[in-house]
């Protein structure tokens, strides 16, 4: 096989499968392909995993990388197909010869600091080309050319060969195409990310009270025993000891709740930043609309009523989200839009009913992939964000909000679920499942093994059908 004689570096075998089907009718899926080559798959597969490409369309970057290859690749590019700046800030992608209306050259380049390197890679097709195809490019305007072989420096190399050039002109115009590329990107690769700034505050915000909370946790403790040995005491005395503890409970909880409104504070900052005006918003058991502004945290919407501020129920449920430890980005993108009204359920008398129980309020609904708050005036509302997402996700995993019976969840359902409301349905039995394993872990693997284990590998493998 002609390829063979190729040394192609490893940024070439990007799509190589798709290369060697398209140059060399070699079919993949039913051919041998030598061991060696299926290496180099390998690892150009996992050079390409490692971050992200970044496209290069503005005309700037792609005048620069024209000029550093045509350094070496003398005979005139007619374009740049594709160039992309890479993570490991070199650029490769692809460039055309056109060389008359019959045959164009096609080319793929890799371009770093040291060296440019690029190669040939329908020359096959051209092989197939006759003299008189050829012909034609005789009398063609362009200044100097290599016929069947490739420009590579000053002289003509062999259309299999690869050119590799690291002369101080090639390096120094290499460069200043990698300056621009990269400077051209720039607002591309800085677009700030709001989960990851907002975790940044928060951490400074704990450091900043850590010592501080942890002395008025200490003397409330304390406090804490006094009460336990001043049972025997005298009523007055007794009282004078529930008073102190009183007083340390109120001085450390102030602390804490000082501490969450600064947190509170620097998450409307940054969310301030997408904030949308109000429009009128009617879902799930809103009985009418209600005049709602948006805001955005990764990709999920936020919508709510009454002033934007730090203590909203909206601010402290995202800010708990935040704070709440190996919550994976595949299950809370399962919520697309939240939704904090001031109403109540107008379904709630169909759920009493329902579940037999005439005080039933119902704090929040999802399984559509977005969630209703109900009643919203009180604080965090995390254990409901984490139900009502475990709906969102067993919508996004099954295709609704009852996981199979055949899934791995279904057959993980032997025991009565651990949490009470848990019992109500398979859709429940999941929510509270996804409820458990992240606030009250030890319990759910405790008392619900099977459940607890499936769950835990959704949560590490995106991937797994659960
Ligand atoms: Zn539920």
């Amino acid at each position: 096989m002609k390829l063979l004689k190729h040394r192609i570096s490893a940024h070439l075998f990007q799509n190589f499968r798709e290369f060697l089907v398209r140059n060399f009718d070699f079919d993949t899926a039913n051919q041998a392909v030598p061991t060696y080559l299926l290496d180099q798959i390998e690892i150009a597969a996992a050079n390409f995993a490692e971050g992200e490409a970044i496209r290069l369309i503005d005309r700037e970057s792609l005048l620069a990388i024209k000029d550093a290859l045509e350094m070496s690749y003398t005979d005139g590019i007619t374009a740049i197909t594709e160039a992309y700046l890479q993570p490991d800030d070199s650029i490769t992608g692809k460039f055309i010869d056109k060389v008359n209306p019959k045959i164009t050259k096609r080319l793929e380049f890799k371009l770093t600091d040291e060296e440019l390197s690029y190669i040939l890679v329908n020359d096959r097709e051209l092989a197939n080309f006759s003299e008189e195809d050829w012909l034609d490019f005789a009398a063609a305007t362009k200044p100097k050319n290599c016929k069947k072989g490739i420009p590579c420096g000053g002289s003509c190399i062999a259309a299999s060969k690869q050119c590799r050039i690291s002369s101080l002109a090639q390096q120094t115009s290499n460069k200043k195409a990698i300056a621009t590329a990269q400077e051209n990107t720039k607002s591309l690769n800085k677009t700030p990310d709001t989960v990851l700034t907002i975790k940044a505050g928060i951490e400074k915000v704990d450091a900043k009270y850590k010592v501080k909370l942890s002395a008025l946790e200490a003397q409330r403790n304390e406090k804490i025993k006094q009460i336990d040995q001043a049972f025997h005491l005298p009523l007055k005395d007794f009282e004078k000891v529930m008073d102190d503890f009183r007083k340390a409970d109120k001085k450390y909880s102030d602390l804490i709740e000082k501490a969450e409104l600064e947190k509170g504070k620097l998450i409307v900052k940054e969310l301030k930043k997408t904030y949308e005006q109000p429009r009128m918003q009617q879902h799930h058991g809103m009985s009418e609309a209600e005049d709602m502004w948006s805001v955005k945290i990764g990709n999920t919407s936020f919508h709510g009523t009454e002033e934007f501020s730090a203590d909203h129920t909206l601010v402290k449920t995202v800010s708990a989200l935040l704070q709440q430890k190996d919550l994976p980005a595949h299950f809370i993108d399962s919520t697309k839009n939240v939704f904090f009204s001031k109403q109540l359920n107008k379904d709630d008398h169909y759920w009493q009913v329902k579940y037999n129980n005439p005080t039933h309020i119902s704090g929040a609904t999802g399984g559509d992939r977005n969630i209703v708050f109900y009643n919203t005036q009180n604080g965090s509302r995390i254990d409901e964000y984490i139900h009502e997402t475990g709906h969102n996700f067993a919508t996004k995993k099954y295709g609704g909000v009852d996981p199979p019976k055949l899934s791995d969840y279904g057959k993980a359902i032997k025991s009565p679920h651990p949490s009470e409301y848990g019992r109500k349905s398979k859709a429940e039995d999941f929510a509270e499942t996804a409820r458990m394993y992240f606030l009250d872990p030890k319990r759910l693997k405790e008392d619900a093994p099977e459940r607890y284990h499936v769950f835990e590998k959704m949560m590490k493998d995106e991937n797994y059908a659960g």
